[in-house]
């Protein structure tokens, strides 16, 4: 076997495939084993996998935990060791809280790379197999087509106009042309080593076939891993945004600590109790916990997306999911199915209706006006459907066996039932791209050529100069074409994808695509229904609701598409339609003017997407853009969502994406924006449950200390509270159901702060409500004489209950506990029940009581919490009651 780091480029393809022992051929699967046990897995080894002891230790860097544990070593040192032991418990705990929560997290956000993990198209035993392109190994013979990423470094064995963008290599943009017969000198740079791809890079053109010889770290983007792997954070802008928060409310914090500590030694505190009561305070105000509950919020919100078929390729698109006020899709496989059937034909001057469903070649073909058939006009037509064709459809045992572009799976089936056949052996082909929107084969009986095209009508007909009529070829005159013309009109009016098939006798030496495809005898037209997803209609609908608008953008006729998006409720009455080539008559700035009007955009090219894509994000839109070939992906990269196809999409499609429909289909595209603002939303959830309990804490404490009160809550109390039973509540709504009316309402704007949409007024305003009734419930029940003890236990008490209580009104913005249901979100009774419980055991737990400072109230005691923590929560329900009525009276006005 090779040695490492031959100089493959230096060889041909015969010799790299005698150094690595293989045939074009292929390995087989015990060679395969065998090399795979030498060589290992063809993957990238990951950056140093973050250990779960550093995880673990990480819980304990935050600062404010720092301040904790340096409070707990003065404790210590004063001699107050059961304080000192139990806050060190609860910071212990809530590491353990946090380590879990954050494994998880990671967890699920590794799986997710998995689900993107790209394959490779093997030839093994002489059969092509699909692959992971971490199963390859040395000697495997790849296939490559134009969009494909290259899954190993290789060396060409054919090659057909192969273009490689090598960017992620050499810092070179533009593709470079690759050729087999290329043999590079030993010093050649790697941009001049024609005859060699490489891992990583992207096929942008043509096809090839190649040989691996080296995998993995071997490869030439193994060398340079290291550099890769170091770069690009992982934080959302959201993340980034609360860390930023986090710093504001450590200083806030402080401050109004110190300015407590100071009140309180004033009023004759202890100053070691001031500290301990000082520093517990700072640990309250900060929501220490946030971060974490952020990354599981969008860790699981990811999973969820996962479960509805979208796949998050670059985490901060979640959250701009949720902004998304315009989803330009593709027709074809995105809106309707890609399950095409031939329903009519119109040739040499006739109309035909093809009978039959899918890709059964069962369904007779009729004249509309019921004459007979011209079953050798027919025959002509089936013959170029057959030969300009690279589907392939065959019937076994009675089941029927298709692959390849369901267009000329269509054509395929539509030749079939016809009948005949054809003989001809294939000498070249012009494939089909969306730009050109045509294809041509040429094909060659033995003794002459033939070049058979088919394509766009519009665009093979401005080729044309003749067409068939009764088997003889007729010059095409104006009228005639007038008649087409009309003939497209009529179908595509129907919502019917149209192909033109044309002929041409070339010379039989080989002749360049611009000669071939030029004065072409038209042979006929066909149209094929591709029925529209059933679930889009309804999911655009939705959109329209959610204020989302849906553009459609095809490279189909303007009538089909018209058509199309009508039935599909794209197109509202007045809404315009433009094509491609009016689009090229715009300036930018005339396209930025017109492109609110415009829902559908037809007989575009990829290259029109991206102007698409800038004028609708110059009028502020935020555009989530669908496609899936390599010309796809400008487009795609500078949409703020850039949607893939999973299952049609090219690799270079796909790594231009930040969400992969592992469908295709636009209502996951829906669902995903769903998933979003419901993921926002949970956040927004948590915050304002996490910030109006730290509130309503630090108001309790100050104002105490203002008043010159004794301490209503002991410094383990507030511990206790923040770093245990917070917790989980607060997940819980991390991950709660979205809630009614997430799609009625318009999208958040993109620059929109967290605590927009008087999120900032509730957190205040419950916080002083939870404040004030702890604080109440303190001092009232020092005046009635309860002991210290007793009425810092229902201080404690009041403030729990309070926030758990609470948790449940943040569960929705805009409705109340009544409408949304208290056992709605089973993981929040869970964790409310928890949390109760903890509060439950370090009051009656005779060994706890001692340390937590707490002592067991009476029934009436029980009553006076309860009813003073509910009151926070009644009275906002009393003031969003009486709103709701205001502004139903007000709409009832309106609408009178
Ligand atoms: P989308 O709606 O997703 O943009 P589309 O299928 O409408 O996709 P293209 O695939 O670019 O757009 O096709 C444009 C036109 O080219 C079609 O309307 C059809 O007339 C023609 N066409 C499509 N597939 C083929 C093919 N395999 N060979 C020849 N012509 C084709």
């Amino acid at each position: 076997m090779t040695e490492k780091r031959t100089a493959w480029h230096t060889l041909s393809g015969d010799q790299a495939l005698a150094a690595l022992e293989a045939t074009q051929a292929g390995l087989d699967e015990n060679e395969v084993e065998k090399r795979r046990s030498i060589f290992g897995e063809n993957a990238l080894l990951e950056r140093r996998r973050i250990s779960l002891l550093s995880v673990f230790f990480d819980q304990f860097r935050n600062f404010m935990v720092i301040v904790l544990l340096i409070a707990t070593l003065i404790s210590g040192l004063l001699g107050e060791y059961t304080d000192a032991l139990t806050i060190m418990s609860i910071v212990l705990a809530n590491g353990v809280l946090g380590f879990f929560q954050q494994v998880r997290a990671e967890k699920s956000l590794a799986s997710l790379k998995q689900l993107t993990a790209p394959e490779a198209r093997v030839m093994r035993n002489r059969a092509v197999s699909q692959v992971l392109a971490t199963a390859l190994v040395p000697g495997d013979i790849v296939l490559l087509e134009a969009g494909d990423r290259v899954p190993a470094d290789c060396r060409l064995l054919s090659a057909r106009e192969l273009a490689v963008e090598e960017s992620s290599l050499t810092g070179e943009s533009v593709p470079v042309q690759k050729d087999e017969r290329s043999i590079a000198t030993p010093d050649a740079p790697l941009g001049d080593r024609a005859g060699m791809v490489f891992m990583g890079t992207m096929v942008t053109r043509g096809k090839a076939s190649a040989v691996v010889v080296e995998t993995g770290m071997g490869t030439e983007m193994g060398r340079i891993a290291e550099l890769i792997q170091t770069s690009g954070s992982t934080l959302t802008p959201l993340e980034h945004r609360l860390n930023q928060l986090g710093r504001i409310l450590v200083w806030l914090s402080l401050a109004i600590t110190i300015i407590v500590v100071i009140a309180g030694v004033l009023h004759g505190h202890a100053l070691y109790e001031m500290f301990l009561a000082g520093v517990s305070l700072a640990v309250a105000a900060i929501p220490e916990g946030l971060p974490a509950i952020v990354t599981i919020a969008l860790a699981l919100g990811v999973s969820r997306m996962i479960e509805r078929k979208a796949i998050v390729r670059r985490l901060p698109s979640v959250e701009t999911l949720g902004c998304a006020t315009v989803i330009c899709s593709d027709k074809t496989g995105t809106l309707t199915q890609n399950q095409m059937t031939v329903k009519r034909i119109w040739l040499e001057g006739v109309a035909y209706q093809v009978a039959g469903e899918g890709y059964q070649a069962s369904g007779q073909i009729l004249r509309t006006d019921g004459l007979r058939i011209d079953q050798n006009a027919l025959l002509r037509l089936a013959d170029v459907a057959r030969v300009c064709n690279n589907a392939a459809w065959r019937v076994t045992e009675g089941h029927v066996h298709v692959s390849g572009d369901p267009t000329e799976v269509a054509l395929l089936v539509l030749a079939e039932k016809i009948g005949g056949t054809s003989s001809v052996q294939r000498v070249n082909e012009y494939p089909f791209d969306s730009e050109r929107k045509r294809m041509s084969v040429i094909a060659s009986d033995g003794t002459r050529s033939v070049a058979y095209v088919k394509g766009a009508p519009d665009v093979l007909l401005s080729l044309c100069t003749h067409l068939m009529m009764n088997g003889k070829r007729h010059p095409l005159t104006p009228a005639l074409r007038e008649k087409i013309g009309g003939a497209l009109a009529e179908m595509a009016r129907d919502a019917l994808r149209t192909i033109a098939l044309a002929t041409r006798e070339v010379p039989n030496d080989s002749v360049s695509q611009e000669r071939v495809e030029r004065d072409l005898t038209f042979v006929g037209l066909v149209g094929m229904m591709d029925p529209p997803r059933e679930e889009v209609a309804a999911a655009i609908v939705e959109c329209k609701r959610a204020g989302i608008k849906t553009i459609m953008i095809t490279g189909d006729h303007r009538l089909t598409a018209e058509a199309v998006a009508a039935r599909l409720g794209i197109l509202p009455q007045g809404g315009r339609v433009m094509t491609g080539a009016e689009l090229d008559q715009l300036t930018e700035r005339e396209l930025e003017d017109a492109v609110n009007q415009v829902y559908v955009f037809a007989r575009v090219s990829p290259q029109h997407k991206l102007r698409i894509v800038k004028a609708l994000q110059k009028r502020g839109h935020v555009v989530a853009m669908t496609g899936d070939g390599v010309n796809d992906a400008p487009a795609i990269k500078s949409a703020d969502i850039g949607i893939a196809m999973g299952k049609s999409g090219t690799d270079v499609a796909k790594d231009a994406s930040s969400l992969v429909l592992a469908d295709d289909n636009f209502a996951t595209i829906v669902a995903a924006i769903e998933e979003g603002r419901n993921i926002y939303d949970n956040i927004r959830k948590f915050i304002r449950y996490l910030l109006t309990s730290n509130v309503g804490e630090i108001l309790t404490m100050f104002f105490a200390m203002m008043m010159g009160l004794p301490l209503p809550l002991l410094p383990i109390q507030i511990l206790w509270v923040n770093l245990v039973t917070d917790g989980l509540p607060a997940i819980a709504l991390g991950v709660d159901s979205p809630e009614p009316g997430t799609m009625m309402r318009p999208p958040r704007a993109m620059r929109e702060g967290i605590f927009a949409r008087g999120l900032g007024r509730q957190i205040i305003t419950r916080g002083i409500a939870i404040g004030v009734v702890t604080l109440s419930v303190f001092a009232l029940s020092l005046h009635l004489g309860v002991l210290l003890k007793t009425a810092q236990t229902m201080a404690f008490a009041t403030l729990v209950m309070a926030q758990l209580i609470l948790v449940f009104d943040c569960r929705s913005v805009s409705h109340g506990i009544r409408e949304r249901g208290i056992f709605g979100n089973p993981y929040l009774v869970a964790a409310v029940a928890i949390s109760f419980v903890m509060l439950w055991i370090v009051m009656y737990l005779p060994t706890l009581q001692p340390i937590f400072k707490t002592a067991p109230l009476s029934l009436a005691q029980w009553g006076g919490v309860l009813f003073a923590a509910a009151l926070p929560t009644l009275s906002v329900g009393a003031k969003r009651a009486r709103r709701r009525h205001a502004t139903r009276e007000g709409t009832h006005h309106k609408a009178a």
